[in-house]
């Protein structure tokens, strides 16, 4: 077979030198048709790469002939992952290992490897590359098409890596502010997740041309959408432990932003560890099948998570052993097993076809889904490229792109009396001089704090080594206010060595204090989260660490004002000591560019835009998300049942301030009366009333009044940033088809329900009125 193979190949590379895709679907059917058994569960069996390769004496990883000749071989293994060392490895480095990999493979199943590396934001993993604002920034920016260029930029320098395939975009919901993974996702609200996923993989694999299935060409990479799916709401907030969703939330919220991912033709889906519901997704037919493939027609590949089929018989105790768990992980629809240490599965997954436990027509269906991924990626054609290629690469143009992201997402949640901007000179007694500014805390002076994980490493513990010559927020403040007018003095600082909330408290920090303060005119406190990623990153006390705490405590006795910068990866609780800050700044996981985007923004030189994709708690047993029922808070009741339950946050989801003020008309919208088919058009006037040019994000909600299932108080619908100069009015206009004022029922169905709805733009509403229902027949709309 390989022969037969190698000679279409050769057809194809001879024909493919001016980088024409010719190897087609119909080639892939034949191919098919001519794998053994062996070959086609080798293709569903992913390795990490360490196991093909060996390091030498000076540490370098290269690809090892004689590991190959058995995994490729032998094994016929489909496709690898992960960095060697565990640390970003240069572009040149990865075109060799890559290239090297791809020779193999060719040589042995005469079909390419398809390799898949978490880049996720920006190059995790490949050092010259460009790292950008995490996603939870990027939601916070409410920028539709900055998600898209990062992830373009992205793809761009992956594909320069010879990487096809990126682990991205995440597009779980954080419900939860406990969970580790918050920043990870762009916030809580599903309408938002959609968004920015669809707008992440039309950035990673380019606008398709033709459909769905169209080819991604050798600038774009596949996106894989990921954790399918409940990730994001832990029931004891812990990461990958179970959820317990409703089948109406399910439908409504955590597909969503699958949904409309695929919808935009994405490559890859890869499931999540947990269960939901009681039964593990790595074993949920009904989902996985049903939902994800045969309700949309999707042609994509369902991969697993690290090791999750060895977690359904170790971990989730749904599986007797590891035999057992692949048939039930690929019955119910997994198509590729990230394995990732074991070449055993291809075996096991053989021997469960010759016993008739999983059926042939399954093993074709998932080979052919995986063909298909590599065929539109045109590795069959040309699996690799020149660097010179990509002269972009870590250049410019994407340092700008970061930067301009790290200032478009960060959150100005308080500025009493207007202390901010922070100007460079003040002046005494008729007198200029320059102001002073004390910069203190853990996260002042630390390139890893910007970056968060996935940054260079897995944790993100190497960040400064790797982005030392990139600016922290103490450099970026010397550069912009003058270094003699900024002092360090931390106070606490991270166990870089230890885990992430390991701190250590500088026992002479308060001997020095008065001193210090008394030099300067205004605190800079940078308080948060060291970097963590997945499980390491648990906590069990959702406040700021008690040393922070007191640090700003201490800080507010010297009576000097202070600016809190909150640099964390999820919503930290700091209700104690916000009173005794005069502004407060969420910056969460800027990147690279985030001191930067941070000094320029104090300063002035810049205008916040940024507001807040999930909802700021301010007491621990208070965690909601905006779209709680109104039914969850409930004024005083007369008589006996004197009660009253109330919903409290430090500040709410959308909540962000500028430095200009915006005014909004009345809303208007085109018809008050609508049937399923309507497209509504809402619009409003904009007007910037300060005296500073500011974008703004203008979000539109809708509120069902009265539905047959307890509706959420409201929802967001769409959003539009608009840059306004002073004195300038924008008319923003939103297209609301009807069927978005949809809910899932009870019974699982999309039904949209005569009666009012108010529609909701800042401080406008305005009510309309649905006059029939209807219910779909379709599972999705
Ligand atoms: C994470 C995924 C990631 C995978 C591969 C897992 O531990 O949950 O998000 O894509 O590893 O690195």
């Amino acid at each position: 077979m390989r022969k037969i193979i190698l000679s279409i190949l050769l057809v194809v590379f001879a024909s493919s030198l001016g980088a024409k895709t010719t190897f087609s679907q119909q080639d892939v059917e034949r191919l098919l048709q001519r794998m053994t058994l062996e070959e086609k569960v080798g293709q569903m069996v992913q390795l990490v790469t360490e196991l093909f390769g060996t390091k030498d004496a000076q540490g370098h990883f290269r690809i090892d002939a004689a590991k190959c000749d058995t995994l490729f071989g032998q094994y016929k293994i489909g496709s690898i992952l992960n960095v060697p060392n565990g640390y970003a490895l240069t572009a040149a480095e990865w075109q060799e290992i890559i290239g090297d990999i791809q020779k193999q493979s060719m040589k042995h199943i005469g079909i390419p490897c398809v390799f898949g590396l978490d880049q996720n934001h920006g190059t995790t993993y490949t050092s010259d590359g460009t790292l950008f604002p995490q996603n939870i920034n990027v939601a916070a920016s409410f920028n539709r098409e900055l998600a898209r260029q990062c992830a373009e930029a992205t793809a761009y320098e992956t594909r320069a890596s010879n990487v096809p395939w990126t682990f991205s975009p995440t597009i779980d919901l954080g419900r939860d502010a406990r969970w580790p993974r918050q920043w990870e996702n762009f916030g809580e609200d599903c309408y938002l997740n959609a968004e920015m996923g669809r707008m992440q993989t039309l950035g990673f694999q380019g606008i398709p041309v033709d459909g769905g299935s169209s080819a991604i060409d050798k600038w774009h990479i596949a996106a894989c959408l990921k954790h399918y799916m409940g990730y994001g709401s832990p029931h004891s907030g812990k990461d990958r432990t179970p959820a317990y969703i409703s089948l109406a939330d399910l439908r409504e919220k955590c597909f969503a932003p699958f949904l409309a991912a695929i919808r935009e033709g994405a490559a890859s889906v890869m499931v999540n560890s947990s269960s939901v519901n009681g039964l593990p997704l790595h074993a949920n037919h009904e989902l996985l099948t049903v939902w994800l493939k045969e309700q949309t027609g999707w042609g994509g590949v369902v991969i697993t998570d690290w090791a999750d089929v060895n977690n359904l018989y170790n971990r989730e105790h749904v599986a007797k052993d590891k035999k057992d768990a692949l048939r039930i992980a690929i019955n119910a629809g997994i198509d590729m097993v990230m394995e990732p240490y074991d070449a055993h599965a291809c075996v096991l997954l053989k021997e469960l076809v010759q016993e008739g436990k999983i059926a042939m027509s399954r093993i074709d269906d998932a080979v052919r889904r995986i063909l298909m991924m590599k065929q539109r990626l045109g590795l069959f054609d040309q699996p690799t490229y020149r660097l010179k290629d990509y002269p972009k690469l870590g250049g410019k143009e994407y340092a700008e792109m970061s930067l301009n992201g790290a200032v478009e997402s960060m959150v100005l949640l308080k500025n009493e009396g207007s202390l901010l901007p922070l100007s460079k000179e003040k002046m005494v007694n008729g007198k200029s001089s320059n102001c002073k500014f004390l910069v203190v805390g853990p996260n002042a002076n630390q390139m890893r704090c910007l970056n968060g994980a996935w940054s260079y490493t897995w944790q993100g513990e190497r960040t400064d080594e790797f982005a030392g010559d990139r600016n922290t927020i103490y450099e970026a403040l010397c550069n912009e206010y003058g270094k003699d007018n900024v002092t360090l003095c931390q106070g606490v600082t991270y166990n870089e060595k230890g885990k992430y909330w390991e701190e250590r408290v500088d026992s002479g920090f308060a001997a020095v204090l008065p001193r210090l303060a008394q030099d300067a005119d205004v605190i800079i406190a940078c308080v948060g989260e060291n970097s963590y990623c997945e499980t390491p990153g648990n906590l069990t006390d959702l406040q700021l660490s008690e040393n922070q705490r007191n640090l700003v405590k201490a800080l507010a006795k010297t009576g000097k004002p202070i600016v809190l910068i909150l640099n964390e990866g999820r919503a930290r609780l700091i209700s104690d000591i916000e009173p005794l800050c005069q502004a407060v700044i969420d910056i969460m996981l800027p990147g690279n560019y985030g001191g930067d985007a941070l000094a320029g923004l104090l300063s002035g030189r810049y205008n916040f835009s940024g507001r807040l994709p999930f909802t700021y708690p301010s007491e621990s047993a208070s965690l909601v998300t905006y779209d709680f029922k109104r039914s969850e808070e409930v004024e005083t009741m007369a008589g006996a049942y004197d009660y009253n339950a109330r919903i409290s946050c430090q500040w709410p989801f959308g909540y962000g301030l500028s430095y200009t003020t915006f005014a909004y008309s009345p809303l208007r919208v085109d018809r008050q009366h609508f049937t399923k088919d309507d497209v509504l058009t809402v619009s409003v006037d904009i007007t910037n009333t300060g005296n500073k040019a500011g974008s703004h994000s203008v979000l539109l909600y809708s509120s069902d009044l009265v539905a047959s299932l307890v509706p959420d108080g409201h929802r967001l619908r769409n959003f539009q940033k608009v840059t306004l100069q002073p004195g300038e009015t924008r008319t923003v206009s939103f297209q609301l088809p009807a069927s978005d004022l949809a809910f899932v029922g009870y019974d699982g169905r999309w039904t949209l329900e005569e009666g009012d709805f108010l529609l909701t733009v800042g401080p406008s509403q305005v009510k309309v009125t649905c006059s029939e229902t209807y219910t779909w027949l379709t599972a999705n709309k």
